[in-house]
């Protein structure tokens, strides 16, 4: 494969040393599982994003259902979010006993805040945007129709560490971000991990019981709860990822920059407005005959993705929600035509300009 879609080994490769010394370190010192591995990793993660506090947990996932949790959740309430995103945001909203309520997106591939309001009742507790493809959720509609009804917002911020809106950092507009560390995340992990970010100091001390079977200390237990802890060696690890992770997110712009230059007058490129610093996790094109298009690039050595073929509220596992095709229309379209290009860091402006090449000789 020419460009393949993703070049993990490729970044790690990179700073391998300075990898090798982190996971040495541990081994040396063997406090495996949080500790001050952890400790580090959450100041230094809670004072990039302008939060007070982080927790770090097992996974992406797990951030989202402890969260909920630990706004009390209950059965039968209701949290909103949208249909086109990783099954995990509407996954983690069932397993804290909540009923997921969709809510279509617009053009920038998040939350609609204009339909916002309509989907509310009065069992909605939560708010749960997601930064899809890196890019910022309107917040500030969305704020302030959650003020309106007393609801907490909740960002799955899983895509978007180090995006920015209206130069605030996602994860601190709500009442707490969800970031995951899944290797193919723009700041990742060898491995899983998830972290949580908060101003909210009760959720905070919660959510460090919550992580660790519910307990106090050693001995007390507070509550049942689940082990999802964040280890030693990925934070080690994280710890390092984290001094180029700012780099890398410009280097992804820069690729964007190129792709949007190069194609915008063949397909729908994503737009890059003033007040939004978007940090793109994927670079999704909106084209006409996306499966042929697909196709003609994997026999140029392209490699791409679609993210994601089908709507959450399609799926099987969604059934018994009794959502049909056409309940949300913007998300059921732009699944059929939206295609995701290699935006990593690492490609060369060879890779690049083959991509656009492949591109442009499909329309020709
Ligand atoms: C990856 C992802 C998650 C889940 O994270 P995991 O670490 O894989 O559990 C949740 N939401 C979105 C939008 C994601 O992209």
């Amino acid at each position: 494969m020419k460009v393949p879609y993703v070049a993990i080994a490729q970044q790690n490769a990179e700073i391998k040393e300075q990898l090798l010394a982190a996971v040495d370190r541990v081994l040396s010192h063997g406090g495996f599982i949080l500790g001050e591995e952890v400790a580090e990793l959450e100041t230094n993660f809670a004072a990039y994003c302008g939060t007070q506090y982080a927790v770090g947990v097992g996974s992406g996932t797990d951030a989202i259902v402890l969260t909920l949790r630990a706004l009390g959740i209950k059965p039968g309430d209701e949290v909103i979010t949208v249909p086109n995103s990783f099954i995990a945001s509407t996954s983690a909203i069932i397993l804290s006993g909540a009923i997921p309520v969709f809510v279509d997106v617009q053009n920038d591939y998040n939350l609609n805040p204009d339909l916002l309001e309509a989907a509310i009742t009065q069992r909605t507790k939560v708010i749960l945007p997601v930064h899809l493809t890196g890019r910022p959720a309107d917040m500030h509609p969305i704020l302030a129709l959650a003020e309106k009804h007393g609801l907490a917002v909740v960002e799955d911020a899983a895509q978007a560490v180090g995006a920015r809106y209206h130069g605030q950092h996602v994860g601190s507009f709500g009442a707490a971000g969800c970031f995951s560390f899944h290797p193919l995340k723009n700041l990742h992990a060898c491995g899983d991990g998830g972290i949580v970010t908060t101003n909210d100091e009760t959720l905070y001390q919660y959510l460090r019981k919550a992580r660790n079977n519910g307990l106090r200390n050693r001995v007390e237990c507070e509550f049942w709860s689940t082990n999802s802890r964040l280890d030693a060696l990925q934070a080690a690890m994280l710890r390092v990822k984290m001094k180029y992770i700012d780099n890398w997110t410009e280097t992804r712009r820069m690729n964007a920059a190129f792709y949007r230059e190069h194609l915008a007058d063949v397909v729908e490129v994503p737009q890059d407005l003033s007040h939004e610093y978007a940090v793109y996790h994927t670079f999704v094109i909106q084209a006409d005959l996306r499966g042929e298009l697909q196709h003609h690039l994997i026999h140029r050595g392209i490699g791409t993705n679609v993210h994601y073929p089908i709507p959450i509220h399609l799926q099987e596992a969604a059934h018994s929600f009794g959502y049909k095709v056409g309940d949300f229309p913007v998300a059921e379209r732009q699944a059929e035509r939206i295609l995701s290009l290699p935006i990593y860091p690492e490609l060369t402006d060879y890779q690049k300009r083959a991509v656009v090449t492949g591109i442009r000789g499909f329309y020709d």
